[in-house]
């Protein structure tokens, strides 16, 4: 089979059998065979009858349904929709019909042809409300680029086609569906590639993602720059802080003990000579600086022993020999 397209669903009744009739009528046009693997994500507006609905109407490609109980979100749907994909190519699209279906068989091109790992889709000219969204998405797109390294111009896009091995290499969990493109240059897949797709205007319902989508992003972002940096060796970060903080501290102190007790008996011998007798030295516990080097200290160990911790978490993880093996004999 040449094509999988997976797409994830919550609450777009009335969306869904424009955007099968789209998709079925591009890909026979280029006479590519394909299966539609429709996730509904814990719709609640009868989705899920339509997708049995249009699963019964056998014309074409076939079509798979898989139900989720309840809303777990789209890169849960996403992932469950990998695991089912059989074709050559795996393309996402969202349900909304902001995605034009005339895209596939180019994008389906671009995967075989020119040998492309994943095709990014790349909403040049955006329908969607420009405050809320386009401004917030340029500011988020250049920080996403920045952090992980991708020179894409919109890495959220929902469509996109993967060799099949790509998604059969990735795990999508949480919201990562954001940074798929990441996820699947992480795991090896370096040829990452990008066309310009037509975006068209909701039809129907409203956007399931709110300004949260931002808040969330950025903490997922960070998450991922850490996980990729030290997820696996967390020492190597922790560790150097820690160590660092921990000498500065002592360093501090030390000289501020040091400094204590070489005025003291400087003084004292001053005392002895000439017969002062009313000079006091501050004491140690008031100075800022003693303060200031206790801090660091006390961080410095926290710092070194999150990182003992963190190395025994990473140690006891499942994935901490999950490797991608590309061939073998
Ligand atoms: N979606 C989903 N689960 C969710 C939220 C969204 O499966 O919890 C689907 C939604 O039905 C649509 C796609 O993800 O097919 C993109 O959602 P939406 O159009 O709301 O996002 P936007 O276009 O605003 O980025
Ligand atoms: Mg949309």
């Amino acid at each position: 089979m040449d094509i999988s397209v997976v797409i994830s669903i919550f609450n777009e009744k009335e969306s869904l059998r424009e955007l099968v009739s789209g998709i079925r009528e591009n890909l026979d046009a280029a006479a590519l065979t394909y299966e539609i693997i429709m996730v509904s994500d814990g719709s609640t507006d009868g989705s899920w009858e339509e997708i049995q609905a249009l699963a019964g109407e056998q014309a074409g490609g076939q079509i798979h349904g898989i139900c989720f109980r309840r809303n777990y979100g789209k890169s849960a749907a996403l992932y469950c929709g990998f695991e089912a994909a059989q074709g050559d190519v795996v393309i996402t699209m969202d349900a909304d019909l902001q995605d034009d279906p005339k895209e596939l068989p180019e994008l389906y091109r671009m995967v075989k042809e020119d040998g492309y790992d994943l095709v990014s889709g790349w909403k040049k000219k955006r329908y969607d409300n420009k405050l809320t969204k386009n401004l917030p998405s340029k500011i988020y797109n250049a920080t996403a680029r920045w952090v992980t390294g991708t020179h894409l111009h919109d890495m959220n896009c929902g469509l996109k086609a993967y060799r099949k091995e790509v998604v059969k290499n990735i795990e999508v969990y949480g919201e990562m569906h954001r940074y798929i493109p990441f996820l699947a240059k992480e795991a090896g897949f370096t040829k990452i590639g990008e066309k310009e797709v037509t975006h068209h205007k909701r039809k129907f319902g409203k956007s399931k993602f709110g300004m949260n989508r931002f808040v969330n992003g950025y903490l997922d972002l960070m998450s991922l720059w850490f996980l990729q940096k030290f997820g696996k060796k967390p020492m190597h970060l922790f560790g150097v802080w820690g160590t660092l903080m921990f000498m500065v501290g002592g360093i501090i102190a030390l000289w501020i003990i040091i400094r204590k007790l070489v005025l003291q008996s400087m003084i004292a011998r001053q005392i002895a000579a000439q017969g002062f007798t009313d000079i006091k030295l501050r004491a140690v516990t008031d100075q800022p600086l003693f303060y200031l080097a206790l801090v660091a200290i006390i961080l410095g160990v926290m710092l070194f022993l999150t990182g003992f911790i963190a190395e025994l978490i990473s140690r006891n993880s499942t994935q901490r020999n999950t490797y991608k093996i590309k061939d073998r004999f």
